[in-house]
This record gives C-alpha cells, sequence and structure tokens, in this order.
C-alpha cells in the first residue's frame, strides 16, 4: 500500500488516501466515529480511502472530485436521499472509468463480474429456505450454492457461476422478484428454484461446436418435479402479470 501525494493539491485535508494492489475492482472507506467536542473534526481526520492501484492512472484523475463527494456524503447520516446521489456518484465513477479503459486497460485487473448483494429474503418468501428444501429433497442435500431474489426488475431466474470475494468459484441463483407475492404458491418457487439448481447437477454441455443448455437430460429430469405442470402453468399465466405490477411500480 503507498500512500499519495500528487493528487493532494485538490483533495479535502480531511482524507488519507491509499493505494492497494490487493483493491481489485472497487474502493474500501473507513473513518472513526469519534465523539466529544471536537469529533466532527476528529472523524474527518481520521477517514482514509483505500482504492485499487490503478486508479492512479493520470488518465483517471477525474474521478477524483467525484471519490471526494461520495466520501463526503458516506460520513453523512444515510437519508434516500444520499444513498441516491451516492449510487449516482458511483454510477458516473465507473463510467468515466469505463471511458477510458482502452487507455488504460494494462493497469486494469482481469474484468469479473462484481458478485451482487445476497438478499434470500424477500416481502413473501424467503428464497434461502425453499432452496434448501429443494436441494434436500431432490439433490440429497448435496448442491452448494448461493441464492438470492434478483437485483433487476424482470421475470429472468438465472444461474450463473461467479468468482467470490476470495477468489471461490461459487454458484449463483438469483430467483425473478415476479416470484415475490402473495398469489404465488410454494410450488410453483420451488419449481423455479429446482429447475436453476438443476443448472448445477445438469452443466451445460458442447453439442457439435453448439452449447446445449436445456438438452435431453435436462428436460427429461425437469419433469421429475412433483408439480411441475403446476409451476409452468404458473409461470406462463401469473408471473409476467405479477412483473407487470413491478414495472408499474418502480416507475
Ligand atoms: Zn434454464
Amino acid at each position: 500500500m503507498t500512500q499519495l501525494s500528487i493528487f493532494n493539491s485538490s483533495k479535502p485535508d480531511w482524507l488519507t488516501l491509499k493505494f492497494s494492489k490487493r483493491a481489485k475492482r472497487s474502493w474500501r472507506f473507513e473513518w472513526k466515529k469519534a465523539s466529544g467536542p471536537w469529533s466532527w473534526f476528529k472523524k474527518r481526520n481520521q477517514a482514509v480511502l483505500t482504492l485499487p492501484s490503478y486508479f492512479q492512472h493520470p488518465e483517471l484523475k477525474d474521478i477524483f472530485p467525484f471519490l471526494y463527494e461520495w466520501a463526503e456524503i458516506t460520513m453523512e447520516r444515510q437519508t434516500s436521499q444520499r444513498k441516491k446521489q451516492k449510487r449516482s456518484l458511483e454510477k458516473q465513477i465507473w463510467q468515466l472509468i469505463e471511458d477510458k479503459k482502452s487507455n488504460i486497460s494494462a493497469e486494469i485487473p482481469p474484468a469479473r463480474q462484481r458478485f451482487p448483494q445476497i438478499t434470500p429474503q424477500g416481502s413473501f418468501h424467503n428464497v434461502q429456505e425453499h432452496f434448501d428444501f429443494v436441494n434436500r429433497k431432490y439433490f440429497g442435500g448435496e448442491l452448494q450454492a448461493c441464492i438470492t431474489w434478483s437485483t433487476r426488475i424482470g421475470g429472468q431466474s438465472f444461474h450463473s457461476l461467479r468468482t467470490n470475494a476470495r477468489g471461490e468459484k461459487v454458484h449463483l441463483i438469483s430467483i425473478s422478484r415476479g416470484y415475490d407475492f402473495a398469489n404465488c404458491p410454494l410450488e410453483a418457487l420451488r419449481g423455479v428454484i429446482y429447475h436453476e439448481c438443476l443448472h448445477i447437477a445438469v452443466p451445460p454441455h458442447t453439442v457439435n461446436g453448439r452449447r446445449v443448455v436445456h438438452g435431453k437430460e435436462f428436460r427429461r429430469r425437469e419433469k421429475l418435479y412433483e408439480h411441475y405442470d403446476l409451476w409452468i402453468k404458473w409461470h406462463a399465466e401469473v408471473l409476467p402479470r405479477n412483473v407487470r405490477t413491478l414495472k408499474r411500480k418502480a416507475k
């Protein structure tokens, strides 16, 4: 880790910048909450923003004012307004990096998909509980996977292989929020979870150069799900309506 001097001129003096080769994609921000009459001053002196070392590239100097503002807002009480401002700043920072990518590519560690936030508890259903049920009943409890409600608004549920913060490969199952409704019977929710689990048990394979995801064996085993017909019917008839409701609410 190295301490920085080159951008000090524009940097607020309550903030210390550090660069880390171990930080891959994102930054880390730490500050101590102090108490007492000088608390405001003290906490500002102790704030440390640790950035991936490639952020030092001169091409990225424009992201720093955004990062300073982000740090400033982060130390305040987190209202929904401030959270929104932070998200917008993050978006602008990543956009600036994206724009400069071709000029600084040598310094950026290999791109990987960021591991999403894991949220198993929804408004009506907990996907972890139903994953455990399906795993026990159909896979002898042997499947290893991380399951979450999707962060996107849409009807898509999916399975993907991701790398977590420790560099380990992890199966990630993401379930459409369209299933997180009171009108969704457990048999339907477990149906989609079973389908995604099956992608782990019956991995995609290649036939004549073509990737087969839902092959013969997959379709055969899919029908072993006890409430297959109920799930398919619900998926076709009710899910699209629920997704439309979500989209309306999001507007
Ligand atoms: Zn599938």
